[in-house]
């Protein structure tokens, strides 16, 4: 049991640097009291949630909204409720709504499908609105689905797939214009979904629009988290997931941006009937609908954007810039508790503000069991190959006094040697 660090005692002494952090959540959450949003969520009252970058929390009012959804809407009014209801209509109002979130003016979002569909989409659309250019330029450390289905669009439409840090983008794109090669899309993510680094979106958007390329950016990991500015910075293309920050529940319905300036010229590579400018004249021949309506594809998943459209309410009347100056604050004061409760602590996000997004991650060669013994204890993380236990921080409904609970038994845990423990060395199917 060579991993237990030596500092934890000073949690049992009561005094010193444990006294004092107590003392200090205190005031941060008192100073930010008018951020603390936790009565529109319903968590269970013993656990500390780090985990809402995989699946957000259920928000108050979507169980009701899904009962009304289906006993209602479904079970007594029937098929009128595509009419009634404004089923035909959700993809686009809950992608609107998703749109205040990321900066992006009405009739630019829509929602529906997996993240995975609508970057396969996103993809083909910049590669029809770049026709004769022929590379991608991309992260390798792209969250696997980006990197798999990059690849397998660049196959299709004949581009070289490129790799390069986010941070090497600027260089790489300027040794590819030097060879007379011409950039498709530089499609990265903003947030690293392992490291939650924050990535420099407006100045890699220009970057890439400088080397005449089209910006792409995956939200995943920043929407509902960091302000995004989708408009203001000229973003060409997005997309994101409805179930990490956003609370859609598990499945919920991930969207697509594509910039009004795009839009008449957008081809969609899936064109099904619910993108079709005349829908019920049953037409052999597809026609586009006008907006973000083009984007659409076949019949959504009605009751999904149901409770997504419900959960977003979480976030009304809080600007995205309140939320992000609360999880600044809960992330650095995170980092600071563990960074005093286990001294040695290798953290992966970065110190610096600017460059971190919304989660704190920690290296450990037992991180598996680290997290599971974490849970155990009530605090629930995840675990990310290779060794990051992962804390992600929802700020909406985490307070700074479970930011030290979640050291304190991290420290314990490292402390006992808990993360050693038989019953860590199986792993789960999801980890
Ligand atoms: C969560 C996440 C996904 C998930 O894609 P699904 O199609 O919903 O499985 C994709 N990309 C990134 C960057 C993610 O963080």
């Amino acid at each position: 049991m060579s991993t237990a660090p030596p500092g934890p005692d000073v949690l049992h002494t009561g005094s010193g640097t444990g006294d004092t952090l107590a003392a200090e959540a205190v005031a941060l959450d008192l100073a930010h009291a008018a951020t603390d949003l936790r009565r529109r969520f319903d968590l269970p009252e013993d656990v500390v949630y780090l985990d809402g970058n995989s699946l957000g929390a259920l928000p108050v009012g979507v169980a009701e909204a899904v009962t009304d959804a289906v006993r209602v809407q479904w079970g007594r009014d029937l098929v009128a409720s595509w009419n009634t209801h404004g089923w035909w209509e959700a993809p686009t109002r809950v992608g609107d709504a998703i749109g205040r979130l990321v900066g992006a003016a009405p009739g630019q979002v829509v929602a529906g499908d997996s993240t995975t569909v609508r970057l396969h989409q996103a993809l083909h659309a910049a590669a029809a609105l770049r026709p004769g250019a022929d590379v991608v330029v991309t992260d390798p450390g792209s969250f696997p689905t980006d990197l798999y289905v990059t690849r397998g669009v660049a196959d299709q439409v004949g581009w070289d797939v490129v790799l390069a840090d986010p941070d090497e983008v600027p260089r790489t794109l300027a040794d590819l214009a030097a060879t007379g090669r011409r950039v498709a899309v530089v499609s990265l993510s903003h947030v690293d979904y392992r490291t939650g680094r924050l990535w420099d979106l407006p100045g890699l958007t220009r970057a890439a629009h400088d080397a005449g390329a089209l910006a792409l950016w995956d939200l995943c990991h920043s929407a509902g988290a960091v302000p995004v500015d989708l408009d203001d910075h000229g973003v060409d293309l997005a997309v994101g997931c409805g179930y990490k920050y956003l609370n859609g529940g598990p499945g919920a319905p991930a969207y697509v941006y594509a910039a009004a300036r795009h839009l008449p010229h957008v081809r969609n590579v899936v064109p099904g009937w619910h993108s079709h400018a005349r829908p019920f004249a049953m037409a052999p021949d597809h026609e586009p609908a006008d907006g973000a309506a083009r984007l659409r594809i076949g019949t959504p998943p009605v009751l999904s954007l149901l409770a997504l459209e419900a959960a977003l309410r979480a976030f009304d009347g809080v600007p995205v810039e309140a939320v992000r100056a609360r999880s600044l604050s809960l992330t650095r004061f995170l980092r600071r508790c563990v960074a005093a409760l286990v001294p040695g602590a290798a953290f992966v996000s970065p110190d610096d503000d600017d460059r971190r997004g919304s989660q704190v991650g920690v290296r450990h060669p037992d991180a598996y069991g680290v997290v599971q013994a974490l849970v155990a204890r009530g605090v629930v993380g995840d675990f990310r190959e290779p060794d990051v236990v992962r804390l992600g921080v929802a700020a909406p409904y985490l307070t700074h006094a479970e930011m030290l609970v979640a050291a304190r038994e991290l420290a314990a845990v490292l402390a006992a040697g808990e993360h050693l423990d038989e019953r860590w060395s199986r792993r789960a199917t999801v980890t």
